[in-house]
């Protein structure tokens, strides 16, 4: 028998147990996902946008892994500093992989950037999203402006969010307290900015495409911006095809006569932020400085000391994620990762019997949830050719004693599915479908109140 834990709950997590059950070099392994939270499947339910109910319903194939018969789901389990180390972990699994994803935001190093008003885009998703540790709501969302710094899928996220009228929002799992303000917020103009140009952008274009079919809001593009682009206005066939067709996007917009809506997204491009302006102490507007393509500088753009400032009351940046480190595992501060190879983890440079990775606490904060699955396959495939010799390392009888004895008092399944039911009864007494449960006391009281166990 091997006994594995996978930290995390995530697609990389689900999707290293499920290559890890779903194979027959080593028959009898059995797995033990832990997770901080008493909910499982990580950003799938903690990232993924309310809106996109497709996406979210892949919860319904992570489902079935956490259900197999040789999977155990235990939420509200700690591990690192404040719980169990990786250490304590060795004594009680034969392999250990680490799935925790990355944890903070990339800083944008701007004069401004913690003023009232400036947040980091992962404040806001968590706040929509019902994490129950997100940020108290302070969110401006009574000024008319907001603007949206970066160029990736979690800034169309974020800004798609705030541009769409609570009625769109009011049939998803949104909490009751985020859909309030978001029926009442004033914001009227959204202003989603790129440093570089639009064949540049980290957008997926089924994302980007997205942004001009709102319902209630138009979509405007600067044709002075577009046309800074070599790829825009000369040859594009040498760009990934992502990159093409996100021109195209951009293009036909520009194509488009001007439209009066409710809301609006202006799409911008070649402004790189420098400064986070104040007015009263709080957020005025945001100083950009327009780039120019440039092949020779790092980044693909050179700044022109010309400057445009644009107003907003909010600022939400999206510059994407950073892996944190975890307390008595290698961290490499360079690129937020845990060092591997093909994700056995490294000490010292030598793998570490045992110890493994996966997700973007492998290969960094890149990708879609199904890029997961091959990263989870590689690492498992390791793992299982390490198989004879972690099966002859000695761990405790029971991990779910040792577990208990280390402190943990961990929401186990039926607890989860505690929690699901609460949703759904909050969802039919709001007349909406579940709403999610948005504070720890909620989540471990409907815990507590199902069949499962909190310790
Ligand atoms: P991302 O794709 O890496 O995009 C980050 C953006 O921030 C880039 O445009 C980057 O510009 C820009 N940026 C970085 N530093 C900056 C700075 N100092 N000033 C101005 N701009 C700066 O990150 P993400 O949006 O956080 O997404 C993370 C991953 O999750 C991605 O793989 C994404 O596809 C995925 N995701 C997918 C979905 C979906 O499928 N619906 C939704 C959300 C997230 P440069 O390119 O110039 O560096």
């Amino acid at each position: 028998m091997l006994r594995v834990a996978v930290i995390g709950s995530g697609p990389s997590g689900v999707y290293t147990a499920q290559a890890l059950v779903q194979q027959s070099r080593v028959p009898d392994v059995e797995v033990w996902i832990l997770d901080r939270l008493p909910c499982p499947y990580g950003l799938v339910r903690y990232g993924v946008a309310p809106d996109h109910e497709k996406i979210k319903s892949l919860q319904g194939n992570l489902r079935g892994v956490l259900e197999h018969e040789r999977v155990g789901f235990l939420g509200h389990v700690e591990v690192g500093a404040r719980g169990l180390t990786p250490e304590r972990l060795l004594e009680l699994f034969h392999a250990v992989v680490y799935c925790v994803g990355a944890a903070r935001d990339r800083p944008l190093n701007v004069p401004g950037e913690e003023l009232p008003g400036s947040w980091s885009a992962t404040d806001f998703v968590s706040w929509y999203s019902a994490h129950p540790d997100a940020a108290a709501p302070g969110f401006a969302l009574d000024g008319g402006a907001a603007v949206v710094i970066g160029a990736g899928n979690v800034a169309v996220d974020v800004a798609r969010v705030l541009a769409r009228g609570a009625d769109e929002l009011r049939t998803t799992d949104l909490p009751e307290r985020a859909l309030g303000a978001l029926a009442s917020s004033g914001v009227r103009e959204v202003h989603l900015v790129g440093r570089r140009g639009p064949s540049q952008a980290k957008f997926t274009t089924k994302e980007l495409r997205e942004l001009g079919s709102l319902p209630t809001a138009g979509i405007q593009v600067e044709r002075a911006d577009l046309e800074l682009d070599p790829a825009y206005t000369g040859e594009a066939a040498t760009l990934p095809a992502v990159n093409r067709r996100n021109l195209e996007v951009v293009r036909g917009w520009a194509a488009l006569p001007a439209q009066v809506r409710a809301r609006q997204i202006r799409l911008r491009f070649f402004l790189r932020p420098v400064e986070i302006l104040a007015e009263r102490g709080r957020v005025a507007g945001v100083r950009f400085e327009r780039t120019v393509p440039d092949r020779d500088r790092d980044g693909g753009v050179r700044g022109t000391g010309t400057y445009e400032d644009i107003g907003a009351q909010l600022v939400l940046r999206a510059v994407g994620y950073r892996g944190a480190p975890l307390a008595g595992l290698p961290f490499d501060d360079r690129t937020g990762t845990v060092p591997h190879t093909a994700g056995r983890v490294l000490r010292e440079g030598a793998p570490s019997p045992g110890e493994y990775v996966a997700g973007w606490i492998k290969r960094g904060p890149t990708g879609v949830i199904g890029t997961n699955r091959p990263c989870a396959k590689e690492t498992v495939a390791s793992l299982l050719d390490d198989a004879p010799a972690l099966a002859a390392r000695r761990v405790a009888g029971d991990a779910g004693a040792g577990l208990r004895e280390s402190g943990q008092r961990p929401v186990e399944w039926p607890g989860w599915l505690a929690i699901e039911e609460a949703e759904s009864a909050l969802g039919r007494a709001l007349g909406r479908p579940s709403v999610k449960i948005p504070d720890w006391p909620g989540l471990l009281g409907a815990a507590r109140g199902g069949r499962g166990s909190v310790g």
